[in-house]
């Protein structure tokens, strides 16, 4: 029996193998980076140090929402 290595690439992003590396290609294309936060757009409440959500802009231009879920660095959070 022989090994078969079939060639594939990887997304850097989302880990999807390909066997077409232009597929590969076209596919990480597609998603978007992180450019930039809006910072005036946080949303910050009074009794917690970081924002509850923040507003990132994207390569692309897209601005997304995303809504803190944990801090990896606070073992006593207990989500809500
Ligand atoms: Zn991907």
């Amino acid at each position: 029996m022989t090994e078969k290595v079939e060639k594939s690439w990887e997304c850097e992003y989302c880990r999807a193998r390909f066997k077409n590396k232009q597929e590969a290609i076209v596919h990480e294309k597609q998603h978007g980076q992180p450019s930039s936060f809006v910072h005036d757009e946080s949303d910050y409440q009074c009794q917690k140090k970081y924002p509850e959500s923040i507003i990132v802009k994207m390569n692309d231009g897209a601005e997304i929402l995303y809504r803190q879920e944990k801090n990896l660095e606070d073992s006593s959070w207990i989500g809500r």
